[in-house]
């Protein structure tokens, strides 16, 4: 049976990122690396936004804007999100450029096949393909298993899921400066809804129709709502060009307690999606620095979790929206109307000080939150 240091279970955005970490660092130079995905990685399976101030990606950015709109039923708001700036990746983009960086390196190898299961057996792991099976010193896994968190009740489960759709408009009725955040204006029907719309140019954008909540729709009403905010904006002649759709898990489920010593639960899979927003990718690309800087030093991969803070402002928000789906707009809208984006931004990247935490928390409908503290402590 084939032996590698490091085998990877999935081979998406964080298995990417921990390999490029790995790859960049000296340490890991000559560990061999096996990345196993069903999937070949040569679509565009995904966009990805971020806000961020660094230029660390901007090789593969493809679009990015410095202002954004907030709206609800009542008000709608500009905000300038200064010093940040609202970035996109392609999905295809970003797997062209990870496969570009790792070009050579005889140590990383990729394998096309499904992954059945993997177990840590003492001093070392077995991993199963359809086909194959693998000895390694380390797995590292970002097969998400759903069941983990639905067979349990304490912490509870919404999705953010949405269905988008690239179009191309005869006339001119998007403007490119500006990307939509959240709009709140469409119906509500007792959950969070709202419309995301990415404009690439006037006659051009990604529009999509997303929900935070428990259950999923029938495909047609995420597309119905589509096809009617466009007409609302004035898209009556468009085209389709592509559709995406997703379905992205916010729980505060403590996936780190599934890690072992030698097995690590790694993005979506091990809790790296910030729970109150789907968000991913920049949480994601923290994680894989640290990860990397942890286990170059250390070798026990139950240690490498710290809960914070934020864990507990995330669950409360949780416990919220699962409670009262009807009111996630008004508890955004609290957060647009009264805190600047950039001390939002700072908040939902865990960076900010209890005092500035407190600005966030004050924002929001307060009985609700009470009552969601409440509800834990007692
Ligand atoms: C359409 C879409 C848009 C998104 N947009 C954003 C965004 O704008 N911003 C943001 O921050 N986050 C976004 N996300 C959320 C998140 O960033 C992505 O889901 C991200 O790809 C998660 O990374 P990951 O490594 O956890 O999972 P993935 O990137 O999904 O990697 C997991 C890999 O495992 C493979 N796999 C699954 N089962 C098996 C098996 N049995 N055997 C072998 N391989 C297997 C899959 O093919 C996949 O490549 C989006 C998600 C989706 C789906």
């Amino acid at each position: 049976m084939q032996h590698y240091h490091y085998i990877f279970t999935g081979g998406g955005l964080s298995a990417m990122m921990v390999v490029y970490e790995m790859v960049k660092n000296e340490k890991f130079s000559g560990q061999s690396i096996l990345i196993i995905d069903a999937d070949d990685k040569q679509t565009n399976d995904r966009t990805w936004c971020f806000w961020d101030e660094q230029d660390d990606f901007d090789g593969i950015v493809s679009k990015s804007w410095n202002q954004a709109v907030y709206a609800d039923t009542d008000f709608r708001k500009v905000l300038d999100l200064k010093p940040y700036q609202y970035k996109m990746i392609q999905g295809k983009d970003f797997y062209d450029g990870f496969r570009r960086t790792i070009e050579g390196k005889t140590s990383v190898h990729f394998l096309q096949q499904k992954v059945l299961d993997f177990h840590e057996l003492g001093q070392h792991c077995i991993v199963k393909t359809d086909t194959q099976s693998f000895t390694c010193n380390k797995v590292f896994n970002s097969i998400f298993n759903p069941e983990m968190v639905r067979n349990q009740k304490k912490y509870p489960l919404l999705q953010q899921h949405f269905v988008g759709w690239f179009v191309k408009t005869k006339s001119q009725v998007f403007n490119p400066i500006k990307a939509t955040f959240m709009d709140f204006s469409v119906a509500q029907n007792n959950n969070t809804r709202f419309m995301y719309v990415l404009p690439f140019s006037e006659t051009e954008a990604l529009v999509e129709y997303t929900l935070f909540s428990k259950e999923l729709l029938p495909r047609e009403e995420y597309e119905t709502a589509i096809a009617k905010y466009l007409e609302n904006i004035g898209a009556i002649d468009f085209e389709i060009t592509e559709k995406e759709h997703g379905n992205i898990p916010m729980t505060v489920y403590p996936f780190w307690k599934q890690n072992t010593k030698n097995i690590i639960h790694i993005g979506s899979a091990g809790g790296w999606t910030k729970a109150s927003t789907g968000y991913t990718f920049k949480n994601t690309v923290k994680k894989s620095k640290a990860l990397v800087q942890f286990l170059a030093t250390e070798n026990d991969f139950r240690k490498f979790h710290q809960k914070n803070k934020f864990w507990f402002y995330d669950l409360l928000f949780i416990d919220v929206l699962s409670r009262r789906n009807d009111l996630g707009s008004t508890v955004f809208s609290g957060m647009f109307c009264h805190v600047s984006p950039a001390l939002i931004f700072k908040f939902l990247d865990e960076e900010t000080t209890f005092a500035e935490d407190l600005k966030i928390i004050w924002s929001c409908p307060k009985k609700l939150f009470i009552r969601a503290l409440l509800g834990r402590l007692f």
